[in-house]
């Protein structure tokens, strides 16, 4: 009886919390809502999405239901919670504007991989009929095309299409699924494929998907756009053309990134378990690194037993494999070396296509450039390692106000952050600074990010290390301006990170950054909070023999260890590693260590795996940032658990680690059992030095970071034994832990020190 269900009707507060911004969120419960034919309004909030209803106990409960069941795929509920307010008598179920710019910020939403309804549409919508750029409220670009806020379609690069009527009565339609879906389109009204061959442009829609099908088939290289740049893609099972494509983009020993027709095809190359299959089909579809299983072109890992492997996003890239034969495409960053990926089509016309076979484009304008992200599963949790697409600029959010904080960052990995009331906007991986395009990127985002988040900067944040290109920069401001620590500002990362603001025990691993002393630091024991740090202990300094040059020649570390041990002696070992250097080159650089010429002091982590690596001859000499680490690491064999001795005090000495692998390399000790020993040995330090520090300082929260926390076995291994001897570990996951977090910490340090 209508009477008394309207009787029993309450008026209820409830309020979502999650991640439930910019993703349709809104539009979904006024749906459900009027679904039900209940009255009240939906509004969005910093901290979460606040409905009041008006319903029965029973409508509430198959309310909340309905949310949790049907919520959008790129939202993630964490809490749903009500309560009984006073009455409010309302007309009808509407949506309640956000009016401040700290609420719009967050939907900025990062782009979205298409989504199934999306992909079912793609063969049934006729409209729609293979149309690569369908999307829906759930599903496609968002953070690439947005120019400004708020987010709407005249605000972005599409905007220049003008919607057709049935494009625009979905949109218009709060019941449709691209009710308000910003980038909706169809075949009739939206962007289009053109392909770029031999001065010849095709744009026929089937003609380009046949073309660019058989073109891949038959060992072509070809440029393609993607959602945040162009890409480069060959046959991932052609040897000859992915030898081709390293002449071509002058890339010699890092692996390419390949992209898998489906998960079972992936399956059968790469040992994928469950969490890495999560995260491989992730709305946010990253790269994500696997331990290979069968082999395939030579060319594409470079001997590495990893395999950084995607899933198809987009729907150009669905069309290509279904109606291919091909199982996996390399699918590598659109540019040359070291330089940003190309966005604009007539560069990547001029520049890919002189050494592509052809070039894959579309006509809507890339306004905020991202490159594949990249994550690793350790201890069954992601950690990202390059953060951009997908995953950019989704806010981290803070108990500390950081508004009108700039922190530039660090040099190489570059990302910037800025602070916007109590949230830190992280950028998308810029890169190494000392490229110049690389800079511009930099400088020309900073500015991007000002007016789209409408950031004014007032206080500028750089790391101590007086020649970075992102000092040099904040440098150029008349701001106040902070400095901070390069390895502080990693664990304060974490920190921020993992929500803990409390002294710890930082241990940060990794290749450089600039300590108060002026030497080289980079394997910091300390004891710490966001206001300061105490450097505990450190591994003991050594010399860098030339400089920045030890980065491409991890031999000379090597040098430096075996001169410290043996002075010239070692000479007379017959080390295989010093077979092809020359032996005047060796014995002039150990009297320039002697005579402290251009040797600055490094005690970073790095430098010593970089040292190992020479020294077994696994890499002196190094093609990529990292290479002689990662190789390092690739040789492990996790059945060993025998560890190297060394020496613990102020500072940590491996002085007998170094005699006993020399002594294993005479012996002939196979490699793996070496390096396996040796990253026992490292382990074995961090373990020893945190029980000290823990026992003196009386702290049990272990924060870890730093580039060498990319280093799987090492960081699993410390997770699990610290946490089993009842420590409580914190370690980036949603943040990189190399160079590319730094600018996180430095915010929250700075908003610290300012007050
Ligand atoms: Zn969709
Ligand atoms: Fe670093």
């Amino acid at each position: 009886m209508p009477f008394n269900t309207e009787f029993n009707k309450k008026t209820y507060r409830i309020k979502i919390e999650g991640l439930i911004q910019g993703v349709g969120f809104r539009p979904f419960v006024y749906r459900i809502a009027t679904g039900l034919k209940l009255n009240g309004s939906v509004e969005n909030r910093n901290d979460g999405v606040v409905i009041k209803l008006k319903c029965t106990s029973t409508e509430l409960s198959e309310f909340s239901n309905l949310i949790r069941k049907k919520a959008p795929p790129a939202s993630h509920i964490e809490s749903i919670n009500h309560k009984e307010i006073d009455n409010i008598d309302f007309l009808d179920f509407h949506i309640v504007k956000s009016s401040s710019v700290s609420q719009t910020i967050t939907d900025v939403s990062p782009d979205i991989a298409v989504c199934d309804d999306c992909l079912a549409d793609m063969k049934t919508q006729l409209n729609r009929i293979d149309y690569p750029f369908i999307n829906c409220t759930n599903c496609g670009p968002r953070f690439t095309i947005i120019q400004d806020l708020p987010y709407d379609r005249e605000k972005t690069t599409m905007k220049e299409f003008v919607m057709c009527d049935d494009c625009r009565n979905e949109y218009t339609d709060i019941l449709d699924r691209r009710f308000h879906a910003q980038p909706v389109a169809c075949s009739v009204c939206g962007p289009e494929y053109s392909l770029f061959l031999n001065g010849e442009i095709i744009k026929a829609r089937k003609e380009i998907l046949d073309k660019t099908i058989q073109l891949l088939e038959n060992k072509n290289i070809l440029a393609i756009k993607g959602l945040g740049g162009f890409f480069i893609a060959c046959d991932a099972f052609c040897e000859e053309t992915v030898a081709r494509l390293r002449k071509l983009k002058n890339r010699e020993g890092k692996p390419f990134a390949v992209m898998f027709r489906c998960i079972e095809t992936a399956k059968k190359y790469a040992h994928i378990n469950a969490e890495e299959e999560r995260s491989l089909f992730s709305l946010r579809r990253p790269i994500v690194l696997l331990k290979e299983k069968e082999k395939l072109a030579p060319s594409v890992n470079v001997g590495f037993n990893t395999i950084g492997a995607m899933l198809p996003y987009m729907p150009m890239h669905y069309l290509l494999f279904e109606k291919s034969g091909l199982d996996a495409i390399v699918l590598t960053s659109g540019n040359i070396s070291d330089e940003p990926i190309i966005t604009d089509n007539q560069q990547a016309i001029e520049v890919l296509g002189s050494i592509c076979d052809g070039v894959l484009t579309y006509n809507r304008h890339i306004h905020n450039r991202t490159d594949d992200s990249v994550a690793s599963i350790m201890n069954n949790k992601e950690r990202i390692f390059r953060r951009s697409r997908g995953y950019a600029p989704v806010p981290v959010k803070l108990d500390t106000d950081v508004d009108g904080i700039l922190a530039t960052g660090a040099e190489l990995a570059n990302c910037f952050c800025i602070g916007k009331d109590k949230q830190a906007i992280l950028s998308q991986h810029i890169g190494d600074l000392k490229n110049i395009e690389t800079y511009e990127f930099f400088a020309e985002t900073i500015e991007k990010y000002k007016k789209l988040f409408r950031f004014e900067p007032k206080i500028i944040v750089k790391d101590m290390h007086p020649d970075y290109l992102s000092t040099r920069y904040a440098d150029e401001f008349d701001l106040p301006a902070i400095k901070v620590q390069h390895h502080h500002a990693h664990i304060a990362s974490c920190m921020a990170e993992n929500g803990i603001n409390e002294p710890v025990i930082g241990v940060a691993m990794d290749g450089t950054g600039y300590g108060t002393d002026g030497n080289i630091w980079g394997s910091e024991f300390m004891v710490c909070d966001f206001n300061d740090f105490k450097r505990i202990s450190h591994f003991e300094y050594m010399p860098m023999p030339g400089g920045d040059m030890v980065t491409y020649e991890p031999w000379r570390m090597a040098v430096a260890h075996l001169y410290k041990v043996y002075g010239l002696e070692f000479l007379d070992f017959n080390l295989p590693f010093l077979q092809n250097i020359d032996n005047e080159k060796v014995k002039f650089l150990c009297s320039a260590i002697d005579a402290n010429i251009n040797t600055p002091l490094s005690a970073g982590a790095g430098r010593l795996f970089d040292a190992v690596s020479a020294l077994v001859n696994l890499c002196p000499k190094s093609r990529f940032h990292a290479e002689a680490p990662m190789r390092l690491e690739a040789a492990i064999d996790k059945t060993i658990p025998d560890t190297y001795n060394f020496y613990t005090g102020d500072t940590i000495s491996f002085k007998p680690t170094i005699e006993q692998i020399v002594k294993d390399i005479k012996n002939n000790i196979p490699i793996h059992k070496v390096s396996t020993k040796f990253h026992n040995t490292v382990i074995e330090v961090i373990l020893q030095t945190v029980s000290t520090i823990s026992r003196q300082h009386n702290i049990s929260k272990v924060v870890l970071s730093g580039g060498t926390f990319q280093n799987k076995f090492l960081a699993e291994n410390i997770e699990q034994k610290l946490s089993q001897k009842g420590y409580t570990i914190y370690s980036q996951s949603k943040i990189p832990a190399n160079d590319g977090g730094i600018a996180l910490g430095q915010l929250i340090i700075a908003a610290n020190k300012k007050r």
